[in-house]
């Protein structure tokens, strides 16, 4: 089976225990929390001792890909063939309840264990445009073209999604009936990231306007 037709958290490691109500099945909810995410957090095992190293993601299609220079530790173990999980997760809102124990937050957050592939030759030069498309689409094909020597010195890695999952908290306080009384204000307090006004690098040697795809960030963002 492929993985794009394989159903989300099928695997021992990946089923929900806790608050199994909260699992997503369904892979394109996975593949919208990744296209709306910048960052994964990247766990791995090195002598025993676990780490996890934020670093930027891009999808493409049912894997992740991952960049890092050559020197990185977490990019030589990776592409050693060392398993990893990579953690992804969006903040919606904070979830005020009447008591400290039901006080939470609303997320949508994704889990991908797998072991990732170093990509070369072609491969790795699409996965390099993916990654710099993510970051904000339509800039890739007005950059300066890589070199040689930024090809050589980065490792780019694939991470098939073939097991992972997908939970989701989406709720307002889940207050015992019998604190419904408590005289505290109580609900949800929504959270929205936004992108600022952009700002001039300094060393621009000659000024230039905002470019169109720049002029209708984000909300040319699909
Ligand atoms: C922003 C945020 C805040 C949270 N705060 C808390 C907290 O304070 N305390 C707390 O106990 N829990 C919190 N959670 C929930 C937490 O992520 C776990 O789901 C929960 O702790 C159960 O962990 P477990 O290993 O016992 O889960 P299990 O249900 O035993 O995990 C089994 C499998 O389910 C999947 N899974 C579990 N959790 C997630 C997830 N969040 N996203 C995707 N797949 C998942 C994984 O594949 C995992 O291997 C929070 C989640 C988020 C995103």
């Amino acid at each position: 089976m492929s993985s794009e037709s394989k159903p989300l958290g099928d695997t021992k490691r990946t089923t929900l225990h806790r608050v199994p109500h909260k699992e997503v099945k369904d892979r394109e909810v996975l593949h919208q929390i990744l296209d709306a995410a910048l960052v994964g957090h990247v766990g791995f095992v090195q002598d025993g001792q676990p780490f996890v190293i934020p670093v930027a993601i891009a999808r493409d299609g049912d894997a992740l890909l991952l960049h890092g220079s050559k020197a990185s530790r977490l990019f030589k173990t990776l592409a050693s063939g060392a398993p990893c999980a990579v953690s992804v997760t969006h903040i919606d809102a904070l979830v005020l309840a009447r008591s400290a124990f039901e006080s939470s937050m609303n997320y949508r957050s994704a889990l991908i264990l797998g072991v990732a592939r170093e990509l070369e030759g072609d491969e790795k030069i699409r996965a390099f445009d993916a990654l710099t498309d993510h970051l904000l689409p339509e800039r890739r094909a007005t950059l300066r073209p890589m070199n040689d020597d930024e090809i050589r010195q980065t490792t780019i890695l694939s991470l098939p999604m073939d097991e992972a999952s997908v939970k989701i908290s989406s709720k307002f306080p889940a207050d015992d009936e019998a604190d419904l009384s408590w005289p505290v204000w109580a609900g949800n307090i929504p959270i929205e990231h936004k992108y600022g006004t952009p700002i001039p690098d300094p060393r621009m040697t000659t000024p230039l306007p905002l470019p169109d795809y720049l002029e209708r960030w984000p909300e040319g963002r699909t």
